[in-house]
């Protein structure tokens, strides 16, 4: 029998079509070979992507040409599409683009080639230095060549004023060399490093360390989930792990969530390997096209054997893989919105598992799905407890914002302790930062009279009043309008300011600190790219004294000179209604503790709160990870919450309410009908906010045991379906967001 490659067009793999295999390919045509099709009345370039083994019906068309030896996308890449597409119910055309990034499908996808301009001798023969006396351009150009040496021609040309011609000239009198050249779109070129060495490590790092070789020597590598505070010197143990997979002649792969991915951290990575000549790829979202492409280029031919990347770097084509690392593995930002909804670290423990290698998941806040797969003994548990410098953890003061309100006044947004610790800090010239996780100045503008609250037209939330802006906004859809002066309703005025936002603690810190230096970061003010740098920058200089920000600035930053850190009010995650939210307010809580007294000072937390005893802040106020998982984790037992069930959500959007609506009934009754063994299906109703721009939401709830039998079965209801209308159906296995 004939044996039939799927293949996929590279323009768009967005359809999958069989071909023959002819006899003579037989050996060629593996999975992720490069291959040229006839398609309609042309020819076309294709990836192979599946063997399938049912009989194709009607006349097959054989496969003309294997392009390239072997397989231009590594196989086991391939398979990973296979299983996205199998498990987050994504057809396998949708889970192939995730894998093989539009920059390197490009019909141009290319090494860019430029002239480089090189001298060929230091010396004039005089005969031409004479000459040259008259040519004055050529002249020009050979003395800027020499004092500034090769470069290419174009950059040449502009920084010495002197024209291409003039370089040609030099080139036919034999002086300079002007050849074709690949530019590499490096980002990091540029930037130079110092050659960092490797600590010796102390014992639990070594434990941990111990842990990690033993994986890797193991017939069967488990994951190792490696728990330690920040400046526990986790990294200092993915180093050295990596160093040895790089001593075996094998490559790494790091991921980092985006917000993470600085050139602080890329520049540690490229310290300690510098001295090998071992080339670091960087994969992520701000990344051109053109440096997309040579990344992806230089890690597939080997030259790159470290990638750091954000969520889609899971997907690097490195070869012979020897670690997985993956960096505050609990981070929410692995989560793919779009389809297929992956998640990075369960990937990236599935591309372990394909490529027999040992992942590493790292955290101080592991999220609870890793830390009861290390209690179930699935995965291995390693901790570093200590932090590596002498820095002791800060204290946290819990502060009960209703305590400090007294009835009749207004309510009190930044209590007079934490008032007067940053008082004591600035004295000292340290540094404060003041989080609080909603931006704009009010979060709802609301009339004290009828109760009347402006909401936005497009989606069912209020609008958030911005003071420097003079406008409300939705932050969910963008939509902004004027800002009225009295009630639209019952004509009363003025309007009450509901909920505090950055604008507002930004106003309140200026006031109570007139002298201090003070700056806010949140998207409304962070919008230029280097905005953020610029601003960051300047707090680590000790240009700035208060920093107040949303959760922006909660993560993996390193400023020695900050001793107090508050948080105003930790409640607004609380009420989110997600069954995470208390595991989302124990992480941003560890995370803002992290951030204080990382230098010789101890540090301090405050912590605004009207709940005072809520576990996750009474945990992280002791900095007890454990005690706080297992709490969370017998909770979520006893509510068959994930880890322990699985849940998946099915989404439908679209104008019309009626329609919608009755559109996701229809799914919902086929679901039933599929019998799904020990699954529950609850639903359709209103998504937690109903509506967002325009379109109004659903949603099918379905929780489970056998989550490996139920989304293969669960499939097939969503492929190649026509939804009516602009009616939108998704399908989120394992969400994170539920709202
Ligand atoms: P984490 O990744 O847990 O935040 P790091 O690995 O970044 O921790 O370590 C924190 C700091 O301590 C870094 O500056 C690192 O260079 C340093 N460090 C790590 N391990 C050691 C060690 N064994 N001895 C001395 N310094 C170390
Ligand atoms: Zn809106």
């Amino acid at each position: 029998m004939l044996r039939i490659a799927r293949v996929v067009p590279e323009v768009s793999l967005d359809r999958a079509f069989d071909y023959g295999i002819p006899e003579e390919m037989a050996t060629q045509v593996a999975l992720g070979a490069k291959v040229r099709v006839s398609f309609k009345s042309r020819e076309i370039v294709g990836y192979v992507v599946e063997f399938p083994t049912e009989p194709f019906k009607g006349r097959l068309k054989p496969i003309l040409e294997v392009l390239g030896p072997g397989s231009f996308l590594p196989a086991i890449l391939i398979e990973l599409a296979q299983w996205m597409a199998q498990y987050y119910c994504a057809p396998l055309t949708v889970a192939l683009m995730s894998v093989l990034p539009k920059a390197v499908r490009k019909a141009d996808a290319a090494f860019k080639q430029k002239l480089w301009v090189e001298p060929l001798t230091a010396v004039l023969p005089e005969e031409v230095a004479t000459v040259l006396k008259k040519a004055r351009a050529q002249r020009a150009a050979w003395e800027y060549i020499q004092q500034h040496g090769p470069g290419w021609l174009a950059e040449l040309s502009q920084a010495s004023g002197c024209s291409p011609m003039a370089w040609r000239g030099l080139a036919e009198r034999n002086l300079v060399s002007i050849q074709s050249r690949t530019q590499d779109r490096d980002p990091f070129l540029n930037t130079p490093v110092v050659e960092s060495l490797p600590h010796e490590i102390n014992a639990e790092q070594k434990t941990a360390l111990d842990i990690v070789y033993e994986e890797m020597r193991a017939e069967k590598a488990r994951v190792v989930l490696l728990h330690g505070v920040t400046g526990s010197g986790k990294t200092e143990v993915y180093l050295q792990a990596i160093a040895h997979v790089l001593s075996l002649g094998k490559s790494a792969l790091v991921l980092v969530p985006e917000i993470a991915l600085t050139p602080q951290t890329v520049e540690r990575f490229r310290a300690r390997f510098i001295g090998q000549k071992i080339g670091v790829a960087v994969l992520h979202s701000h990344l051109s096209s053109g440096e997309r492409h040579d990344q992806w280029q230089h890690i597939r031919s080997g030259h790159a054997r470290i990638v750091i990347g954000a969520r889609s770097a899971v997907f690097a084509p490195l070869k012979n893989l020897g670690v997985i690392v993956v960096d505050e593995e609990h981070e929410h930002s692995y989560k793919q919105e779009e389809s297929p909804h992956y998640h990075a670290r369960d990937v990236a423990v599935m591309r372990g598992h394909l490529e027999k290698v040992t992942v590493i998941l790292g955290s101080a806040t592991p999220s609870l799905e890793s830390y009861h797969h290390a209690q179930e003994g699935k995965y291995r548990f390693a901790e570093v407890k200590q932090r590596v410098e002498e820095g002791q953890m800060p204290t946290t003061h819990i502060l009960d914002i209703r305590t400090a309100n007294k009835k009749g006044a207004p309510p009190v947004l930044v209590a007079p302790r934490l008032i007067e610790a940053i008082q004591a800090r600035l004295d000292c010239h340290e540094q404060a930062i003041i989080f609080l996780n909603r931006r704009g100045y009010a979060s709802s503008l609301q009339c004290p009279q009828c109760g009347y609250v402006e909401m936005c037209p497009n989606c069912s939330v209020a609008l958030t009043f911005h003071r420097r802006a003079e406008k409300l906004r939705c932050h969910l859809c963008d939509f902004s309008s004027g800002v009225p002066h009295a009630c639209p309703e019952c004509g009363f005025a003025p309007y009450k300011y509901g909920g505090s936002g950055t604008e507002k603690v930004e106003q309140a810190l200026a006031e109570a600190f007139p002298k201090a230096r003070l700056a806010r970061m949140d998207s409304d003010n962070m919008r230029g790219k280097d905005a953020y740098a610029r601003t960051l920058g300047e707090f680590a200089e000790g240009k700035i004294d208060l920093l107040v920000g949303t959760q922006m600035i909660a993560k993996g930053l390193h400023f020695p000179r900050v001793t107090c850190v508050g948080v105003i009010n930790a409640d607004l995650a609380l009420q989110i209604p997600d069954f995470r939210a208390s595991e989302r307010v124990f992480q941003l809580l560890m995370q803002v503790s992290g951030r204080s007294g990382r230098g010789r000072v101890r540090g301090e937390v405050f912590v605004q709160t009207r709940v005072p005893f809520h576990p996750a802040i009474q945990f992280a106020r002791h900095h007890d990870y454990t005690g706080f998982a297992e709490q969370e984790l017998e909770f979520r037992r006893s509510l068959h919450y994930p880890p322990y069930e699985r849940f998946v959500l099915v989404t439908a959007r679209g104008r019309n309410e009626k329609k919608t609506l009755f559109v996701i009934e229809q799914l919902a009754k086929e679901m039933e009908r599929l019998g799904l063994p020990e699954t529950e299906i609850t639903g359709p109703s209103p998504a937690p906010i109903a509506r967002i721009e325009e379109r109004y939401r659903f949603q099918i709830f379905l929780r489970t045991r056998r989550i490996m039998l139920v989304t293969p079965r669960l499939r097939p209801l969503f492929m190649d379906r026509a939804w009516p209308d602009d009616i939108r159906i998704t399908i989120d296995v394992d969400p994170v967001d539920l709202l």
